[in-house]
């Protein structure tokens, strides 16, 4: 079965933030005792130390630290592909004190974390995670404990997924619209109604300055588009064995009374829901470029004289082509075009289309 690699990000119960910092401390000695070691061989010697040359200066001082051994080795690695990107000879160090402080960072090994009695166990400690993926199912990958700026404590890991094959044969389109979040070819719709219907609300609340409450509805706002999008592309993904959306052309962009924030962030969401929806279940998702998806009679191809033309044509939901006679839904017509604008992308590329 296919795999893909995946980093999946645990928040750590606060009780251990003591002893990863203890341990983070240790971390930036090590960096600091490599940095040193590998500019002075520099400036001395002329000799750009490797991840391999400066493992026997740190080999044995692990336990000492507190430290697994891997993650010693980690930081070394670390070191040279940073100071390799740099371009520089010295970096800089790592502040364990002071405003400068570094945020905590323990790099973990391959095999230097596991899963063991519902917690994460690394170099002999137990550590409690908030645990929403049932990190049991998986095998962990290199890893790293990190401190956001807020003093909470993360376990990031990478794991490998398995993903299907998908059973299903069809493909749509998706046309990113103005007065529907988004079409498809085969004429479903997510609405947007998350904004239309809170949107007075929210006028009002602005209105009268009530912060706590515009940033209240604002949550409710981003919730339900949450909602919607999860269900609608869902749906998507198990029905398809390709996805293809148009690229939102800035014409899309003129004023309107929606916000711009608001569709950027519900199309964006929408994409990047997909996109991850899609890779797991072994789905083609591509993005295409819309140009003349609207204009384009998807029955016969032609760009007729009737065509939604211009910022007059944003007002068009309806339209005949004047070419060959069919009758059209403005977005359904443009998701039509895009999704045929895929399948040339792919012309040649998957066989079950
Ligand atoms: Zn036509």
């Amino acid at each position: 079965m296919p795999t893909v690699v995946k980093t999946l990000k645990l928040r750590v119960k606060d009780k251990h933030a003591p002893l990863l910092l203890q341990m983070a401390q240790q971390v930036n000695f090590v960096w600091n005792f490599v940095n040193d070691l590998s500019s002075r061989s520099i400036r001395e010697r002329g000799k750009w130390l490797s991840a391999y040359d400066i493992h026997p200066y740190t080999k044995g001082a692990a336990k000492e630290l507190g430290l697994h051994s891997h993650t010693l080795q980690c930081v070394a690695q670390e070191y040279v592909t940073r100071r390799r990107q740099c371009k520089r000879t010295r970096l800089n160090w790592r502040k364990s004190t002071g405003s400068q402080r570094s945020l905590g960072w323990i790099p973990i090994n391959t095999g230097a974390a596991s899963w063991k009695s519902g917690q994460v166990y690394h170099n002999g400690h137990y550590f409690g995670v908030w645990d929403s993926y049932g990190l049991g199912q998986y095998r962990f990958k290199t890893a790293s404990f990190n401190e956001d700026a807020r003093g909470r404590w993360y376990f990031n890991v990478a794991v490998e997924i398995e993903t299907k094959p998908t059973e299903a044969t069809a493909s749509v389109g998706i046309d990113l619209g103005l007065k529907d979040c988004a079409t498809t070819s085969t004429g479903q719709k997510l609405h947007g109604r998350w904004y239309r219907e809170l949107e007075p609300q929210l006028a009002i609340a602005q209105r009268a300055r009530k912060k706590q409450r515009v940033r209240a509805i604002h949550a409710k706002i981003a919730n339900r588009r949450k909602d919607e999008i999860h269900k609608f592309t869902t749906e998507l993904v198990k029905n398809n064995a390709a996805i293809f959306v148009g690229d939102v052309a800035s014409a899309k962009l003129v004023k309107t009374r929606m916000a711009k924030s608001t569709l950027d962030a519900g199309w964006s969401s929408l994409k990047t829901a997909l996109e991850y929806k899609c890779h797991q279940a072994g789905v083609v998702f591509e993005e295409v470029n819309e140009a003349y998806s609207t204009q384009t009679c998807s029955a016969c191809g032609a760009l007729p004289q009737s065509r939604p033309k211009g910022i007059a044509g944003l007002g068009i939901r309806e339209w005949t082509c004047s070419e060959c006679g069919a009758a059209h839904e403005r977005d359904v017509n443009a998701a039509r075009n895009i999704l045929a604008a895929g399948h040339c992308r792919l012309a040649g590329g998957i066989t079950a289309l």
